[in-house]
């Protein structure tokens, strides 16, 4: 059986709370070994770990950009101080879920920014990879990532240009890709992840959201009570949009992106 890495999964969002067992049950019964579980908030930070350690998955801490405004110069000591007293953990594996995002109005982009540069310092000071949150923030990003050194990691939900990918890839950098693939109209997403050079594309769910197009729900759908809940148990599914777009067979899709998810993330090699 094929060995999956789902690369981002918020099992510790509210919507998994009266089922999660049976979520990572279904995920287990998919063949989804390794599961990678950012953070998005300090107050998550130990049940994001103790999930894992539940779990026999990894983590990562970091503060989430559409969180940063609530936290405080507080969480960045937290965060600080996490990364210290997880160091040998070798289920910490990456600093994230952190980044910019210029998509969701209203958002205070200098707030994001100090948050995001004193972040990247951290991972680069713990020596760990990042998670990176991408919507319309691409240039921002990379230009963070001129100004601090980090050992590459993942840019998730990845969404840009083909030259702003070919700058993530240059700087060590792969390219996460799930639910939004599986639409037909995301014909940018799909030429990124049917072209990208091999050792590029990384698969993930960012469950419970960007569900797949089977699983989406319109407004209406969702306001009369439909679920459009994503799970890591999907990523096989998802992973054969993948395997057409680039002529690959599943086997294969498994073998490649867990080996560019081990290559990101090489704390996770040990585990899947
Ligand atoms: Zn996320």
């Amino acid at each position: 059986m094929p060995v999956w890495t789902d690369t981002h999964c918020h099992l510790d969002a509210p919507e998994f709370d009266a089922d999660r067992a049976a979520v990572v049950e279904r995920a287990r019964a998919a063949g989804v070994v390794g599961l990678v579980l950012p953070a998005v908030e300090a107050a998550h930070f130990d049940t994001v770990r103790a999930l894992a350690l539940a779990h026999d998955a990894v983590y990562a801490l970091g503060i989430h950009p559409l969180y940063v405004e609530r936290a405080a110069d507080a969480d960045l000591q937290r965060l600080h101080d996490a990364l210290h007293a997880c160091r040998g953990d070798p289920r910490l594996v990456a600093v994230g879920e952190i980044g910019l995002d210029h998509f969701v109005p209203g958002l205070d982009h200098d707030v994001q920014q100090h948050c995001y540069i004193a972040q990247l310092k951290l991972a680069r000071d713990a020596g760990l990879p990042v998670i990176l949150h991408v919507r319309r923030s691409a240039d921002a990003l990379l230009a963070g990532l001129r100004r601090v050194e980090v050992p590459g990691g993942i840019a998730h939900a990845f969404n840009a240009s083909d030259e702003q990918a070919q700058r993530f890839v240059e700087r060590g950098f792969r390219l996460g890709f799930g639910g939004a693939m599986s639409f037909e109209r995301a014909l940018q997403i799909r030429r990124l992840a049917a072209s990208l050079p091999e050792s590029v594309p990384v698969l993930e769910t960012d469950a419970p959201d960007i569900p797949p197009q089977w699983l989406y729900r319109n407004a209406a759908e969702r306001a009369a009570g439909a679920s459009s809940r994503n799970e890591p148990a999907e990523l096989p599914r998802i992973a054969q949009t993948l395997a057409d777009l680039r002529g690959w067979s599943l086997a294969q899709t498994a073998a490649i992106t867990t080996a560019n998810a081990c290559a990101a993330l090489p704390r996770l090699a040990a585990l899947v």
